[in-house]
């Protein structure tokens, strides 16, 4: 396993040491709305355990995590009434990941509009 560091962003806001905007949570998760979306309604589903990534979580953890990844993408596709839902996820710095505890980006899409870079 690599090295988790609980100064990261992310646990902060587990720890209610900084805001976000929280548009769900169950035992499993958070979710809160991304600060900087790529896409109108982009949220970020945050697991409550701590792991830095994918490769890195406790595999027992993840079917809650999944679920509630999938009850965040059905209720945004509504509230946005969007055409579909991107749901991205990165491993590593090389990959794309920049916060280091695990997420999975939820955006909703809608047709003809491509995401934000
Ligand atoms: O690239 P990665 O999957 O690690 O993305 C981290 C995401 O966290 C980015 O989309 C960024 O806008 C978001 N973020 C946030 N609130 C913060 C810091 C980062 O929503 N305070």
């Amino acid at each position: 396993m690599t090295q988790y560091d609980t100064s990261n962003i992310f646990a902060k806001i587990l720890r209610g040491e900084i805001p976000s905007h929280t548009v769900y949570e169950d035992e499993a998760v958070i979710a809160f709305m991304d600060v900087m979306p790529q896409a109108d309604g982009h949220a970020l589903v945050v697991p409550k355990s701590p792991s830095r990534n994918l490769l890195d979580a406790d595999p027992a953890t993840l079917p809650a995590v999944i679920a509630a990844v999938q009850t965040v993408a059905i209720a945004s596709k509504k509230a946005f009434s969007a055409d579909g839902i991107t749901i991205l996820q990165f491993n590593e710095a090389p990959a794309g990941q920049s916060v280091f505890h695990l997420h999975f980006h939820i955006i909703p899409r809608h047709e003809g509009h491509p995401m934000r870079a």
